[in-house]
């Protein structure tokens, strides 16, 4: 187990190590796990990472499912995988760290000399993000929220939106959904944007464990990018998707409580739904309901909140465009 260099990778070898991050109570250090691969012939820098949420665990399996299936001898430049970047809020199974209060997916490119989170995402942004062809973020819905099995790339006529939607395709999720310019701040993807850098993110059910459908379609979707990007020879096994999609993706702007109380959703995933169409009720002990939420706009559902209990406030659901739908509403 090596301190790991992004420059000092040997080549045509597998390198596991530990990415130094920032100062533990106990005298140690917050290390994040870093499986690397540098291969015999030059070629891209592809950057992966898992747990950005601590409670979202597809990629922390799909990452080390993935490297086993590198051959050193036929990889073409480089790639570097992360499977856990939160690790304070992985250990305690949680979004956010509970070492600082802090969402990962809201401080990049973060802070050299910040709180823990912020250096995490500080690390990552200059360690690997600025030397990065490519950037792939694995998320899911984690505890809180579902979300189906799906691939997200930036919604842009732009050279940096045409590499995303290409290599989007190239994954190979059930669901692609692109989202326009400019990002929401905070995002890996976002700092990777400013980068200049092409990116993809994923989403899965989640649900506090992993599905192993979903474990498999991410690890399949690296090694599907990897063959996109030249990095490993073939052409990527896509099956067809299902749906394509494109909308904003902040789940910071979902539709919110308006009480507090519990969550009865009405729809499923993916349906569509139509402009004042009922989504779900929020309801009191006695089963009274305080409310009914009900559908801005003709969409999908993107977004349904799993957790039972809501306070005021609180997401509860998303939906979106069908591409179709976008293209036409675009002026
Ligand atoms: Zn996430």
């Amino acid at each position: 187990m090596l301190e790991f260099s992004l420059d000092a990778l040997p080549e045509g070898v597998k390198t596991t190590g530990w990415m130094q991050v920032a100062p533990r109570v106990d005298g140690g250090m917050w290390r994040l796990p870093v499986l690397s691969v540098r291969g015999s012939k030059p070629g891209p820098t592809l950057v992966v990472l898992g747990a950005v949420h601590g409670d979202e665990y597809e990629g922390v399996e799909a990452i080390p499912q993935a490297f086993a299936e590198i051959d050193p001898a036929v990889l073409n430049g480089t790639l570097v995988m992360v499977p856990v970047c939160n690790l304070p809020a992985y250990e305690a199974a949680l979004r956010s760290s509970p070492v600082d209060g802090l969402n990962l997916a809201r401080v990049f490119p973060g802070q050299v000399d910040g709180t823990v989170t912020e250096r995490i995402a500080h690390a990552l942004t200059e360690q690997l993000f600025r030397h990065a062809d490519f950037l792939l973020d694995l998320h899911s819905g984690g505890v809180a929220y579902e979300i189906p099995t799906l691939v997200g790339y930036i919604h842009d006529d732009g050279e940096l939106g045409q590499r995303s939607l290409a290599a989007a395709q190239a994954f190979g999720a059930p669901v692609m959904w692109g989202h326009p310019l400019p990002m929401p701040p905070g995002r890996s993807l976002s700092a990777a944007v400013t980068l200049g850098v092409p990116c993809l993110y994923t989403e899965a059910p989640g649900g506090g464990s992993a599905r192993p459908a979903d474990v498999a379609c991410f690890r399949r979707g690296i090694l599907n990018l990897m063959r996109h990007l030249g990095m490993l020879a073939g052409t990527p096994e896509t099956p067809a998707h299902s749906l394509h999609l494109v909308g904003d993706g902040n789940l910071d702007i979902v539709t919110t409580a308006p009480v507090a109380g519990y969550f009865r959703p009405s729809v499923a995933l993916l349906d569509f739904v139509q402009r004042g169409e009922p989504l779900g009720s929020l309801l009191d002990f006695f089963g009274n309901t305080l409310a009914t939420v009900t559908a801005g706009a003709d969409g999908v559902v993107i977004m349904l909140r799993r957790l039972h209990r809501v306070h005021v406030g609180e997401g509860l659901l998303q939906v979106t465009n069908r591409l179709e739908d976008y293209l036409a509403m675009r002026p």
